[in-house]
């Protein structure tokens, strides 16, 4: 019995324990051997004998629950010490991530807009043709669905092809006025050097009372966003067409590699396209249920804009995952 005790006590791993448990309290084990022996005893002893040996049952068992908690406690302590991390430790050659340009480029953009007191919309990737054309004063057979081809679902929806359905959406929850940028990923089947079948645009919009909105309001927040983004760069605005505004330009910068004495990046003409804007086409407006108001709505391109910062030749390499190229922009 006391043989028992000291083994329990001595116990030094959970694994002995439980050894020393089968060896008193299982089947076969010490305790069970006793018990098998009542049958021996005679008649008026045996209610004594029966007591005993419960009694010693407690004891060991008392004893045994006691030295498990401890041994748990024990093992619990070391290994709390083995899995500890020291964040005192110098780690001189720690790797740092860094944001993919096209990421770092879009969060700029945002950046730039939300301190003018611009909220970031979103909506839906997979668009209906009310949103992403007929809204946007593109209806059925308008030559100008052309310009954007389309991927097209079984059902009639479609991969949104611009981030304008945002507007769209936009204009029909709420009420004017509305000053919004619409950041988000786009689609169209094409596929070269200059265009792959998803990319992210940043557009923006403004609507307002008449009154308070004018190109003029256009013309002075595009070229302030431009300086911000890539210097001290001459800015002009071309006349253009979009089915969505009117009138409607396109915006040049001067040739950021030549400086405008003309290159074969762009094309020998000193000037490279950054983005399309306008005032928002009165069918626009009525196709959401707006009355006498005005707006204007800008759009770009942001891998146009990462290319042209980091001076990336290849559009597809943006996507190609490189690792080589992405460790560039630790
Ligand atoms: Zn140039």
């Amino acid at each position: 019995m006391e043989n028992m005790e000291k083994k329990i006590d001595e116990a030094g791993t959970l694994e002995s324990l439980e050894k020393i448990r089968v060896e008193i309290f299982g089947k076969k084990g010490m305790l069970a051997a006793e018990f098998a022996k009542m049958k021996d005893i005679p008649g008026p002893e045996k209610k004594a004998f029966a007591e005993g040996l419960n009694r010693l049952k407690a004891q060991l068992l008392e004893r045994f629950e006691r030295r498990h908690a401890q041994l748990e406690a024990e093992e619990m302590q070391s290994r709390m010490r083995a899995e500890a991390v020291d964040v005192s430790l110098y780690a001189p050659n720690g790797v740092k991530g860094a944001l993919h340009p096209v990421k770092d480029t879009m969060d700029r953009i945002v950046d730039y807009f939300t301190a003018l007191n611009f909220s970031v919309e979103s909506g839906p990737m997979v668009e209906d043709d009310f949103h992403n054309f007929e809204a946007l004063n593109l209806p059925k057979n308008h030559p100008a669905r052309d310009m954007q081809d389309t991927f097209y679902f079984s059902d009639g929806t479609l991969l949104r092809t611009h981030t304008s359905p945002v507007q769209i959406r936009t204009m029909m929850k709420r009420k004017p006025p509305i000053r919004i940028i619409a950041p988000g990923s786009v689609f169209r089947r094409d596929y070269d050097l200059t265009h792959t079948p998803m990319f992210h645009q940043v557009e923006g919009l403004v609507v307002d009372e008449k009154a308070k909105v004018s190109f003029a309001n256009l013309k002075w927040i595009l070229t302030d966003f431009l300086h911000e983004m890539f210097g001290e760069v001459d800015i002009r605005f071309r006349p253009s067409f979009f089915p969505f505004t009117e009138p409607s330009a396109e915006v040049d910068i001067s040739c950021i590699f030549c400086g405008g004495s003309g290159c074969r990046v762009c094309s020998r003409t000193g000037w490279l396209e950054v983005l399309g804007c306008g005032v928002v086409d009165p069918n626009v407006f009525e196709a959401v249920g707006y009355e006498d108001v005005s707006g204007y709505a800008f759009g770009l391109g942001v891998e146009r804009f990462a290319m042209l910062i980091h001076h990336i030749a290849d559009l597809r390499s943006l996507f190609e995952g490189d690792i080589r190229l992405l460790e560039q922009f630790r």
